[in-house]
């Protein structure tokens, strides 16, 4: 039994800090986070979809609103409650993208070219 996922890659750039951090990361700075969003299951039968998990442009329109017009450009520390580690920043696109009924199955979150957080269902 082979499994089928999907997978596509966003960019946004941000700012963050990481107060109480003892090194660098207590400082404000940016990361262009690169994202990776992995969606799984059957192919559609029929329609405009058909062979298809899902369309990259419904799962980009989902992705652009829950996640990427949010945090763009902005000051991360602001637009959430929690600190701004990439785990908990890869946890909270995960949730909100299955809130947003996507079935999602990965999330990485790239924080520099060199590191990134998986979160995997
Ligand atoms: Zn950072």
């Amino acid at each position: 039994m082979t499994q089928v996922s999907i997978t596509k890659i966003y960019t946004f750039e941000a700012a963050h800090q990481l107060p109480n951090h003892a090194g660098k990361c207590a400082n404000v700075h940016g990361h262009s986070y690169k994202l990776e969003v992995t969606v799984s299951g059957a192919l559609q039968k029929d329609g405009s979809s058909s062979g298809m998990i899902m369309d990259f442009v419904e799962l980009s329109t989902i992705v652009e609103r829950e996640v990427l017009n949010q945090w763009d450009h902005q000051f991360l520390n602001d637009a959430v409650s929690f600190r701004t580690t990439v785990e908990n920043l890869a946890q909270e696109i995960f949730t909100r993208l299955e809130k947003a009924n996507l079935s999602v199955t990965q999330v990485r979150l790239w924080e520099t070219a060199k590191a990134y957080a998986t979160v995997t269902k």
